[in-house]
């Protein structure tokens, strides 16, 4: 779905208001999966915060192989003792203006062409119609920045240096020591 109207269309019939519950933020639900950024978003979300990068996320786990090395992919928000993303502040996002596409399309994501939506209280809901269309073109966007980051990666993947040792994460920037 390439159109914002027709997206925007999709995500009125699916209906979705914020409940302010926090469980996508707290890693609650059968999917609270890790936040998974590009190394740009998290220099964003890091400098929000008055962080260094290092302490704003951490190496997404799993790993692939690059020329023999085993390598992480990409970068995951950093979370606490109890699994909630660290910027999770009472009931708001410390990082708010700054946070990652993920945060801000939640619950939808599209898999291919098709919307698809994350387990969230506020689904059904009635949406007005601009924020609908502000959903659909941040979705897109999404979709966007995600192709681009991944083409840099295979670029990275394909030519750049690795150091000799330690824990290497790959991302549309190269090759870094975690
Ligand atoms: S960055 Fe903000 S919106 Fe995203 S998971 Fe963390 S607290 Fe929630």
């Amino acid at each position: 779905m390439t159109d914002v109207d027709a997206l925007a269309s999709e995500i009125e019939r699916v209906g979705f208001a914020c409940t302010r519950c926090g469980d996508c933020c707290r890693g609650v639900g059968e999917d609270g999966s890790l936040v998974m950024v590009g190394r740009a978003e998290a220099r964003r979300v890091a400098a929000a915060a008055g962080l260094p990068f290092a302490g704003a996320v951490v190496p997404f786990p799993g790993e692939i192989e690059v020329r023999g090395r085993a390598c992480r992919l990409g970068w995951a928000l950093a979370r606490d003792g109890e699994g909630a993303c660290r910027f999770h502040d009472g009931d708001r996002c410390a990082v708010y203006d700054a946070r990652p596409w993920i945060c801000r399309t939640y619950p939808f994501m599209l898999d291919g062409e098709e919307l698809v939506a994350s387990e969230c209280p506020g689904l059904g809901t009635p949406i007005a119609e601009d924020d609908a269309r502000t959903l659909a073109a941040d979705l897109l966007a999404r979709r966007a920045a995600e192709e681009d980051e991944a083409e840099r990666v295979r670029c990275v993947v394909a030519s750049a240096e690795l150091p000799p040792d330690g824990m290497l994460v790959v991302d549309a920037e190269g090759v870094t020591r975690a």
